[in-house]
């Protein structure tokens, strides 16, 4: 595909890597392509980073025709950079599209998108092992009239942001909510495509759990609320028994690479892994057994991130005595040293731009 690339004419510094946050400075260009029924996708485009503009009818703004993708770009120690798996994310935000009835991207033509744009911020990809460039490809409904119908005009979009990691103080275990009430998406809704709206939805959760000192909520089903689906906007892993558990994709989780990436890692390292229904029931009883070994939520931003305590109605339950696991240990150091080019990529994963 073509892509037009106007240089900015005045480059902003790259920010020192150990100040580094998550999501407020972006880089020097974005992306922006078009879409028009009947036309297609035109007028591909690199231009300097900088304000859109929006009709005030504009879809998005209205009725929440957006998806988006989140993945890392990886300084490896050998100075070069690389992308991990990012056929899974394209693929998975045609699916998105499909869902929220947006236009499909052409898979080969998002690839080269993806590895033009990198190689042209490539003096934003930090140097330090768990920094890296955080990449953002979102699209969005923008025809200019209020009918609600399937959009016919849309624009795909990609911005960068450096990021620190994710993990400067150590990695801690934190404590988590079992949420009763909001439910995040339901089978049949949107919960395995990856909206903004998603996101709308489930911040109040988060909001009042952290008012009462947790991190987060682990989220219940929202037809009977009683199977554990994700963590926050991560999925999530328990170790029962020496069993491995992880919620099914029954339509209402969103498929992530990371969850997946897990799966294939710990089977490889022979562990029994079970992707099934899990009630809170049966977790809330190997707490008080102590049959709950660990627990971890993962997603591209943690790699995984340990669960030290998960509160029921007025109990609260200890994980692990409130440490990182093994299990949770072993695979932040695999996925890590694969991403950041540490270990072989046995896997086949690491895309080198
Ligand atoms: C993005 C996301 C995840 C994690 O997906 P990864 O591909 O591993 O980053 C999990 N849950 C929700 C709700 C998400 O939006």
């Amino acid at each position: 595909m073509e892509i037009k690339i106007t240089k900015t004419t005045s480059p902003s510094t790259m920010p020192a890597e150990d100040k580094l946050g998550f999501g407020k400075v972006f880089t020097d260009h974005m992306f922006i392509m078009d879409y028009e029924e009947g036309k297609g996708w035109y007028d591909a485009r690199i231009v300097p980073f900088a304000r859109i503009s929006l009709h005030p009818a504009s879809t998005v703004l209205h009725y929440g025709a957006e998806i988006f993708e989140g993945l890392k770009a990886y300084r490896r120690a050998d100075g070069g950079v690389q992308l991990f798996r990012p056929m899974e994310n394209i693929k998975r935000m045609n699916n998105s599209a499909e869902r929220m009835s947006l236009p499909l991207l052409n898979e080969e033509d998002a690839l080269e998108i993806l590895t033009t744009f990198v190689k042209l911020e490539e003096r934003f990809v930090p140097k330090s092992f768990g920094t890296s460039l955080y990449l953002r490809p979102f699209m969005f409904g923008n025809d200019e009239a209020l009918g609600v119908h399937a959009v016919k005009n849309a624009t795909f979009m990609l911005i960068a942001s450096p990021s620190g990691s994710y993990y400067k103080e150590g990695i801690n275990p934190v404590k988590i909510m079992i949420e009763n009430e909001d439910v995040r998406t339901v089978r049949g809704g949107t919960g395995y495509a990856k909206c903004g709206g998603n996101y709308a939805a489930s911040t109040r959760a988060g909001e009042r759990a952290a008012k009462k000192g947790y991190s987060q909520v682990l989220w219940l089903d929202g037809v009977e609320r009683k199977y554990i689906e994700e963590v926050g906007a991560m999925n999530v892993m328990f170790k029962i028994d020496g069993e491995i558990v992880t919620p099914m994709l029954t339509g209402s989780i969103l498929p992530g690479i990371t969850r997946k990436s897990c799966i294939e890692v710990l089977k490889k390292l022979g562990y029994a892994v079970s992707e099934r229904l899990l009630s809170v029931d049966e977790l809330v009883n190997a707490m008080k057994t102590g049959k709950l070994e660990e627990a971890w939520g993962c997603g591209t931003a943690a790699v995984v991130s340990p669960i030290g305590a998960l509160a029921y109605g007025d109990e609260e339950y200890q994980i692990n005595d409130g440490k990182i696991g093994e299990v949770t240990q072993k695979l932040y150091d695999i996925l890590t040293g694969i991403q950041w080019g540490k270990l072989p990529d046995e896997f086949n994963w690491v895309y080198k731009i």
